[in-house]
């Protein structure tokens, strides 16, 4: 995925000078809105980093965020397979939607544990008093190794032992804990994705 779209490549006759942009969280890989650039949309947004549509109501360049302050960070931007449509991967500042969610669709699926690492990733530098994710981090890496052992026993004891509450309720305390032992390495949710995606792509590819 690249950040330096070839804006003369991309299928602007067919949209009357708008491509349609589905802006996707760069972390949660939540679908965020979608919105219509224009070329000179496009520039902006690759020169600012901001965000930047054509409001088709307001007939002008919209920067996300421009009175809300819930600005969406560029992170990189694709065109589809016949470049008449975008995919904009951000990070953002605030909600998305003016109703004031994450997502302008209210239920859109997103990956739970990702969104827990970039909270996470907020409280690296944290005071230890901050939160209890930060005195985790205070902690250092063996306590929370330890913790890591102590969830994973309780894990595989409510397994075998607890009802399907208890085990999930351990399983994301497992997880939890999983999530802030790889940051306190400097490692992230997205490292344990790339090998996976690596062994499936050894498991079906050869
Ligand atoms: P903002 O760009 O967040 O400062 O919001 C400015 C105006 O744009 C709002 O009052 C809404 O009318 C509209 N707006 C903001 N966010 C969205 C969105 N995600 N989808 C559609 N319209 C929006
Ligand atoms: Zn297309
Ligand atoms: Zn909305
Ligand atoms: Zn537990």
């Amino acid at each position: 995925m690249t950040t330096t779209i070839d804006i003369d490549s991309l299928d602007w006759n067919k949209g009357g000078g708008l491509l349609p942009a589905v802006v996707q969280d760069a972390d949660s890989l939540r679908v965020l809105m979608l919105g219509y650039m224009d070329r000179q949309a496009l520039q902006a947004t690759c020169a600012t980093r901001q965000v930047t549509f054509f409001s088709r109501s307001r007939n002008r360049l919209w920067t996300k965020g421009e009175t809300s302050g819930n600005t969406l960070e560029l992170v990189a931007i694709e065109t589809d397979c016949d470049a008449d449509a975008l995919l904009v991967r951000a990070r953002p500042r605030g909600p998305t939607c003016h109703l004031g969610r994450d997502s302008c669709f209210a239920d859109a699926p997103h990956d739970v544990v990702a969104a827990l690492d970039a909270l996470v990733v907020s409280r690296v530098d944290a005071p230890a008093d901050a939160s209890y994710t930060a005195r985790l981090f205070a902690g250092g890496v063996r306590r929370i190794a330890q913790k890591v052992g102590e969830e994973g026993v309780e894990t595989a004891l409510a397994a075998v032992a607890e009802g399907d509450d208890a085990l999930l309720g351990e399983a994301a305390d497992l997880l939890y804990h999983l999530v802030v032992l790889l940051r306190a390495r400097g490692l992230g949710w997205a490292d344990v994705q790339r090998v996976l995606a690596a062994r499936a792509g050894a498991a079906s590819g050869g």
